[in-house]
């Protein structure tokens, strides 16, 4: 039953079983952030979409090396070969060293995603620290033939690569389509053979100031290069898994299997996975639109488009509803009703703690594990699951009243099956352990705390109760009174 996992591959365009290279153990690679601004719900989406994958490898007893790198160096605006790499250009606008922007949004990343309880990857590299390595690359393909120096510059040769395997394959375009479309928009002064060549290396202009020494020139790698190279460092020349945001599934997933194959002559990787993208209202997420909310400003509700804040687990719980490969929109209203539907499940883990079990026989878990099983291992169908975990929820709460009842066997099971499943492969968490580190005994201490300071208010001690606010404000505990109690949770 749990061996069964199939994936959607989009190589193939179907759903495979899934067999590892070798068993118990999966490699597994994802695109992560340029680090120049704030991570956003896209950045979310794409890293709780894997978390997924890889807690569920993890649960299933694999061994799983799951790397996620750092864009620092080489991503240059519009994704083209041209214009401005991200970072320098922030860099210039605030006065800063790249790398100092780089860092800084990398900890914000970090700080997010743990939020979020995303998994830390096993390993992070960063683009700028695997520059000699990617300088082999670009030196193997050129070695092979498939490269072309202009100005100091390395270009990749897509149409000779075409010419012994097919580029397009992973985004089902042609090349011959794609050389009508981009030929009118080619600017005159480009100095690549076609539009859709892209730079191994490109030589820098004087005032760039991220470069490295290459026998082309002074300069820096080209986008796509890092992922092929950091890929197969530390995963070896084949491995697993591939994923990423549908937007990086062309020309960035199709230039890293061309680079792969004109380096080492075979393609890197078994399954490519794809998560879809968010919309908002209805509409693409951009900073001219208005409708660019960073994953902070939602967690504080400070954006025009926020009705309120919401919390980092209710972000994840709206994103798990959807399937990886479905879009999603988000909505406050689709917001407040994941937000509902997550303590609802919670909830139930309360309720389960103090059901009594009877002797004789009542509720069966197994079937409710075979259906479980079934939807995660149907390409992650997470909201077929979700669906099955609010039913599972309607029996809870009929134990809970005594409508139905269960022996103690099948209630050890299903306490194991629900955190299994709510808390290991979902990844949810109660909201106050993770805002203190799992430390329950604080959360509890801070409600006593403050149910305590709302008495007093009750009974007009405000000096003694401002006090105790101040207090724990100092300590990081954000207070929010409401009309009927409170609300806290711990300020990063
Ligand atoms: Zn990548």
């Amino acid at each position: 039953m749990k061996s069964e996992l199939k994936i959607f591959n989009t190589l193939t365009k179907r759903k495979e079983r899934f067999t590892p290279l070798v068993a118990g153990k999966i490699g597994m690679y994802v695109c992560g952030p340029t680090v120049y601004g704030d991570p956003h719900l896209g950045h979310a989406r794409s890293a709780i979409a894997f978390d997924l994958v890889y807690r569920y490898f993890l649960h299933l007893g694999n061994k799983v090396r799951y790397v996620r790198n750092i864009t620092d160096v080489g991503h240059l605006e519009n994704d083209a070969d041209s214009g401005e790499d991200k970072i320098a250009h922030k860099a210039r606008i605030e006065e800063l060293e790249p790398m100092e922007v780089a860092q800084y949004f990398t900890n914000r990343y970090h700080d997010t995603m743990r939020m979020l309880n995303n998994l830390p990857p096993s390993i992070e590299p960063h683009a700028s620290g695997h520059v000699p390595e990617q300088i082999e690359m670009a030196e193997a393909i050129e070695k092979n033939g498939f490269a072309y120096r202009v100005n100091g510059s390395l270009y990749f040769d897509v149409e000779k690569y075409n010419q012994s395997y097919r580029y397009g394959k992973l985004s089902g375009r042609k090349l011959e389509d794609l050389l009508q479309t981009t030929r009118d928009n080619l600017a005159k002064q480009d100095e690549k053979k076609n539009p859709f060549d892209f730079a191994l290396w490109k030589k820098a202009d004087p005032k760039h100031i991220m470069r490295w020494r290459s026998e082309w020139s002074n300069g820096f790698p080209g986008w796509h290069l890092e992922c092929s190279v950091m890929s197969t460092k530390y995963l070896g020349e084949q491995f697993d898994i591939h994923g990423g945001g549908m937007d990086l599934l062309f020309p960035h997933h199709e230039c890293e299997i061309a680079q792969s194959v004109a380096a080492n002559g075979k393609e890197s990787v078994h399954y490519w996975m794809h998560n879809n993208m968010i919309t908002v209202d209805g509409q693409k997420m951009g900073k001219s639109l208005g409708n660019f909310i960073t994953l902070y400003e939602f967690f504080k509700g400070n954006h025009q488009r926020l009705e309120r804040a919401y919390s980092p687990m209710t972000i994840r719980f709206f994103i798990l509803q959807a399937h990886y490969r479905s879009p999603l929109d988000f909505s406050n209203q689709a917001l407040q009703s994941s937000e509902k539907g997550m303590q609802r499940l919670l909830q139930a883990w309360e309720t389960l703690q103090n059901i009594k079990p009877v002797e004789n026989d009542g509720l069966l878990v197994e079937p409710w594990f075979d259906k479980l099983y079934a939807a995660i291992n149907d390409d992650f169908n997470t909201p077929v699951l979700i669906a099955h975990l609010f039913d599972l929820v309607k029996e809870i709460n009929k134990l809970k009243v005594g409508e139905q009842t269960i022996d103690e066997l099948n209630l050890q099971q299903l306490l194991k099956l629900y955190a299994d499943f709510v808390f290991d492969i979902l990844g949810l968490k109660a909201e106050k352990q993770i805002a203190d580190g799992n430390n329950e005994m604080t959360a509890e201490l801070i409600d006593l705390l403050l149910n305590v300071r709302k008495e007093m208010k009750t009974n007009k001690m405000y000096a003694l109760s401002d006090q105790i606010r101040n207090q724990l404000q100092e300590k990081g505990v954000v207070i929010k009174d409401l009309k009927d109690g409170f609300e806290w949770e711990m300020k990063k």
